[in-house]
């Protein structure tokens, strides 16, 4: 069988089969649950979600027995700073991304990669970096972890060619507003609208400083600015005040992001203000690491568990905000099981002894998911997690 599979591997694509679903989370917030228990991915692809007596199961190349465990799309870090591969000049530690992935992430947006020691401030210097970052990247996947990077930070300077040449050049995102010199609106808004108009998504930092030498940004600024993603809107770490985070849930029509480096409280608050105005689908997450606070390979579950446990939402939801919501805002092809989306999965069960009697239900106990297996692209990328509580039941690898 391997002999013909690899003879006809370019017209006979790889085909995974994931079987044995218990529960099938969608990642899309207007349908968390789906009512399947089978995934077939093909040549990294999803093409078929259902019931496994309605799906065509045959000539696997990989089987997996999902062993009733809970299959999510892969968890999306909407805000990290990456710097050179898996190292991180930060906290000076190596293998931090993999460490992630073990978390269950399987993308990472950088909001710049601002770690950088001697990271160049010049236009032509931060416009070679930020190219740079992007093809490095493109070029590495620590784990097999996708990172989108390569985010230039805007200076005072830059004209709209810049970004044109940037756009060129494969440059997608920006790294965060207000990390640089630009610290107006008006300047900001129109080097985010030079950005726009080349597609390349924007982020702006909310929030005061996060370490000696970066500045606050109020809800003024965030506004008028008017980038894609109300970056940390729970501050990384200091929030702004009660009624700006309101504010900005109630006047920004962009991605509002919570972070794990950030202010919980306000974590919470921006929740529950989104939920209010029925705005849910607009929350993402990220972990802003790594940051002066570390590395958090567990941030975006922690996240998901600390909204879910504490701000009273069913974890199917909150489990959206990092996959479904991040993809639609961002532009991604992952975040949600349906056809033709990439094919990243996180399959996870209750940790070992938890109070929940299901996975959701010990989610919002407060507990963390234990993780048995992450997917990227059709591929198995991690068997049972390093990081996590060990999962009860855990998913097996079957014979081709
Ligand atoms: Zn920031």
């Amino acid at each position: 069988m391997m002999a013909h599979d690899e003879s006809g591997k370019a017209a006979n694509p790889s085909k995974l089969v994931i079987r044995n679903i218990g529960l099938l989370l969608s990642g899309d917030i207007d349908r968390p649950i789906l009512d399947a228990d089978t995934v077939v991915a093909v040549a990294g692809r999803i093409e078929a979600v259902g019931k496994e007596k309605d799906t065509d199961t045959s000539h696997a190349t990989t089987t997996i027995d999902a062993k009733g465990t809970v299959l999510a799309p892969g968890l999306i870090d909407s805000h990290v700073h990456p710097v050179c591969g898996d190292w991180t000049p930060r906290q000076n530690q190596v293998g931090w991304i993999d460490s992630c992935l073990h978390g269950g992430v399987t993308t990472m947006i950088s909001a710049g990669e601002v770690h950088t020691p001697g990271r160049p401030k010049d236009i032509i210097g931060l416009k070679a970096m930020a190219i740079t970052a992007q093809r490095t990247f493109q070029g590495f996947r620590p784990g097999g972890v996708k990172i989108y990077a390569g985010a230039p930070v805007i200076e005072h300077g830059m004209g709209e060619d810049d970004f044109k040449e940037l756009a060129a050049a494969g440059v997608k995102i920006l790294g965060e507003v207000g990390l640089g010199s630009v610290k107006d609106g008006k300047t900001a808004k129109q080097m985010v609208a030079w950005a726009r108009k080349y597609g390349i998504q924007s982020t702006i930092h909310t929030g005061g400083p996060s370490i000696p030498g970066s500045s606050l940004i109020d809800k003024d600024m965030v506004l008028e600015t008017d980038a894609d993603v109300v970056g940390h809107i729970n501050g990384g770490h200091t929030a702004l005040p009660d009624d700006q985070i309101v504010a900005l849930c109630e006047r920004s029509s962009r991605a509002l992001e919570i972070v794990h480096n950030g202010n919980e409280r306000a974590a919470l608050l921006t929740m529950r203000t989104a939920k209010e105005l029925k705005r849910l689908s607009r929350l993402i997450l990220g972990t802003d690491s790594p940051a002066g606070s570390g590395v958090q390979p567990l941030g975006i579950i922690r996240v998901i568990s600390m909204l879910s446990s504490l701000g009273e939402i069913p974890a199917e939801i909150a489990i959206c905000f990092a996959t479904g919501n991040t993809a639609r805002m961002r532009n991604l092809e992952c975040g949600l099981i349906a056809p033709g989306r990439e094919a990243s999965f996180v399959l996870m069960d209750k940790a070992q002894h938890s109070a929940g009697k299901t996975l959701l239900d010990s989610v919002q106990k407060g507990d963390l998911p234990g993780i048995g297996m992450v997917v990227i692209d059709g591929v198995v990328s991690a068997l049972r997690s390093r990081n996590t509580p060990p999962a009860t039941k855990v998913p097996e690898v079957m014979a081709g």
